[in-house]
This record gives structure tokens, C-alpha cells and sequence, in this order.
């Protein structure tokens, strides 16, 4: 008589994965994507039973960043979990074989599971002379996408590059690079993930949601899942409590740098970047840029490489997105559900912590116009409610710090 198949919570307990660490990855999938706990024993119970998904994996025009990324995504043993739940079919950094039959393997995925299997794209892809510029076996970058990605179940890009062309594109762009939505215009199913690299607990939880639902997470009209970036790290952001103080880091390891204030004026770019990075962590840790003490580049911003830098020098505004947004812009912004979702929480929060307007910081131009006009905005919509609520000598002294005289004496300049 045939054996029972293995069901994965018993294979990994064969490998030393306890059914503890299981759970609390299930629930760390959960929170990942914005679910209730209680979808905990769903996710539990969908990975165990769920059949093996087959992923083909290119790579292009890129650094290996996001398969180093996803090789070394730890919890312990999620790595091992994940890979439990999908037949990586084809990837030419880690797969054994190599050249034409190496080859033979992503042809053989491609007849053998039409429209079944996930095909993650990394790198950008050269469009220009014909697409000469980046070529495998023989065949262009640009034809193994058109070709691999329009056969896929779903089309997952990781990283910059693969998203919007990433460095490659930067300006002056030598070879066209584009990212799969450009290279293969018209495809369904695509999730993009950017970043530099993309975070891999995003990737995980993408796949980790098909094996529950059999159906991708929501995205705005560019792909981009609203669990992983339709938040603004400036709003989720440790540091926060001190650029509200108008605490910031001068200097590279100044004392303010030393005592983890905010980093916005040596060029921090979480006041215009969306994404789950101060949530969620990287690597399997609570670790990530900011909490380390360096400012967000912006990486999961469109053409970071050219919007976002110089990286260490403040932007004077970066359109669209931001903390120059106020809700009498909100209606002609045209920045997708996933910006206009977090600028609206933006809003909400401030309205919400109606009682502490937001200082306007003397000197900084940006930071001077955007709290006098959010200032404007709460005022507008909170102030019969504060009134409402609060006795007369409140409401009389609720104004911005600095115009009390109400100023923290030790907090530096923000000139
Ligand atoms: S400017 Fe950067 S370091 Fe400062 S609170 Fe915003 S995200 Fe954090």
C-alpha cells in the first residue's frame, strides 16, 4: 500500500521546524498582509495542504540583489517553508544545470504548465538595438520575457529595476532598459515589488496568500500590492516623535545622530516614500535603513535613481507624493489608490492628534509650508470638533509651539 504523502507542518518537523515556529510564521504572513489573526489557522491549514506551485525565476539586467534577498530571508526556517510550497523550476544563480540545458528547463515549464506557473522577473530589460544589450542562449531579454511572462499564471517583478528599469534606466538610459510592464505591455496578473532590493517577507507573503485565497493580493492600477505600499514610512517611521520636535541629525555622528533623531535633513526620503519597511523589518528582524541610522534613499520610489537623489541633500519637494500634500490637493492628485490611501491616513492621523498642531520648523523652507498648510487643513476640519470637546482655556492655547514661544530651548535649528 502506497504511503501517505508527508503533509508540510510533518516534513518540516522532520527538518527541525517546530509546529510553534510554523504558527508564528502563519501569523507573521497574516500581519504581513493586513489580514485579522484570525486568518492564522486559514494560512496554516492552506500550506499544508496546498499543492506545490511551479516558479520560474529570470534574471536580466541587475545585481542578484533580490535572489540574495530571498536567499537570505530569515525567520528560521521560513525560507525553508516557502520553498516547501513552490517548485523552483528554473534560476540560473542557484539551479545545477547550466547552458542549453539549463535552457531546455525553462522551455519544458512553459509547455508543460501554461497559464500555471509564477514567473518572477528580477533586472531590467535593454529595449534598445533590438535588445541586444542583454541576451541569453541566444535570445534577447526582451523575447524571454514577452514569451515566458504572457504564459504565466502570474508575473511577480522584483526590485526596482525589474519594476520601472531601476539603475539600468537611469538617466541616460545607454541601453532603453524598461521594467516588465513596459517590456510586455498589456499583462495581466503583474505584481510589482519594488525597491532596492525588494523585501522578501512582501514576496513571501504574495505567495504565501495565492496558496490561501488562489488569488493575488489587491494592487492599485501599477501593481503595487496596497498591503506592502500603501503606507508612508515617514508615517510609521521610530524617528517621527523627533522631527515632530524639530530634533534632527546635523551631521554624520553628531550627538543627535548618536541619540537616534530624525534624519531628515541629511536627506531622509521617508516623507515621500511608500512602503511597509519600519512595519515589517528586513531579513527576519525588526532591523532596517533608518533603524540603522542611514536615510531612506527612496528605493521604492519610481525612478529613485533620478527622482530621489542627490541621496544625502534634502529634496526641495518631490511631486505628488509627500508631506506637502494636504487634503485640497487630494482630488487632482493622480498618484494611484496606494498614494492617495496613504496621504489620506496622512490627514486622518493629523486630524485625529488635533490637540498638537504640527510645528513649523524656522528656517526649512519645506517644513515651514507643509505644516502652516496641513496646520490650515486640521484647523479647517478640527477645530468646531475641538471646540466642541475641549473647555475655553484649551482651545485659546491650542496653536503651534513656536508661535507660543512654547519651544523645546535644547532642540538645534532647523535652519
Ligand atoms: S524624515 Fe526620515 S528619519 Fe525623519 S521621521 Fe521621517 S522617515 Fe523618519
Amino acid at each position: 500500500m502506497a504511503a501517505r504523502p508527508l503533509s508540510l507542518e510533518e516534513r518540516l518537523a522532520a527538518r527541525g521546524v517546530s509546529r510553534r515556529q510554523f504558527l508564528k510564521f502563519c501569523a507573521a504572513m497574516s500581519a504581513t498582509l493586513a489580514l485579522p489573526a484570525t486568518f492564522t489557522p486559514r494560512i496554516a491549514k492552506a500550506l499544508n495542504t496546498a499543492e506545490r506551485l511551479p516558479v520560474v525565476w529570470l534574471e536580466f539586467q541587475d545585481c542578484a540583489g533580490n535572489t540574495e534577498s530571498f536567499l537570505r530571508a530569515e525567520l528560521p526556517g521560513v525560507a525553508d517553508i516557502v520553498l516547501e510550497q513552490i517548485s523552483l523550476e528554473y534560476h540560473e544563480t542557484i539551479m545545477a544545470p547550466s547552458g542549453h540545458r539549463a535552457e531546455h528547463s525553462l522551455d519544458a515549464v512553459v509547455e508543460r504548465y501554461p497559464g500555471q506557473y509564477i514567473a518572477i522577473v528580477e533586472g531590467a530589460i535593454p529595449t534598445a538595438n533590438g535588445g541586444v544589450y542583454c541576451t541569453i542562449g541566444g535570445r534577447t531579454a526582451l523575447s524571454i520575457a514577452q514569451r515566458v511572462c504572457s504564459n504565466a499564471l502570474a508575473t511577480i517583478a522584483v526590485g526596482a529595476c525589474a519594476w520601472d528599469g531601476g539603475l539600468p534606466a537611469a538617466s541616460p538610459n545607454p541601453t532603453g532598459a524598461v521594467g516588465v510592464r513596459q517590456a510586455v505591455p498589456g499583462l495581466k496578473n503583474l505584481i510589482n515589488l519594488p525597491g532596492c532590493p525588494m523585501n522578501v517577507i512582501n514576496l513571501t507573503a504574495i505567495i504565501v496568500h495565492y496558496l490561501t485565497f488562489k488569488q493575488l493580493p489587491a494592487t492599485n492600477e501599477q501593481g503595487l500590492p496596497f498591503f506592502a505600499y500603501g503606507q508612508l514610512i515617514h508615517n510609521n517611521c521610530e524617528r517621527r516623535g523627533h522631527f515632530d520636535s524639530g530634533r534632527f541629525v546635523e551631521r554624520w555622528g553628531d550627538e543627535g545622530h548618536r541619540l537616534g533623531w530624525c534624519l531628515y535633513k541629511m536627506g531622509c526620503k521617508g516623507p515621500q516614500t511608500y512602503s511597509n519597511c519600519p512595519v515589517v523589518g528586513w531579513n527576519g528582524t525588526s532591523y532596517w535603513p533608518i533603524g540603522a541610522g542611514h536615510g531612506c534613499v527612496g528605493c521604492m520610489s519610481p525612478r529613485f535613481w533620478d527622482t530621489m537623489s542627490p541621496f544625502y541633500e534634502r529634496l526641495p519637494k518631490v511631486e505628488g507624493f509627500g508631506i506637502e500634500v494636504t487634503a485640497d490637493t487630494l482630488g487632482a492628485i493622480a498618484v494611484g489608490a496606494v498614494a492617495a490611501a496613504g496621504i489620506i491616513h496622512g490627514v486622518a492621523s493629523a486630524i485625529r492628534a488635533h490637540r498638537h498642531p504640527i510645528a513649523a520648523h524656522d528656517g526649512d523652507e519645506v517644513l515651514v509650508e507643509a505644516a502652516e498648510r496641513v496646520n490650515q487643513v486640521v484647523e479647517q476640519i478640527a477645530g468646531p470638533v475641538r471646540q466642541a470637546e475641549a473647555p475655553a482655556s484649551e482651545t485659546e492655547n491650542a496653536i503651534a509651539p513656536e508661535k507660543s514661544g512654547d519651544v523645546d530651548k535644547d532642540r538645534p535649528s532647523a535652519s
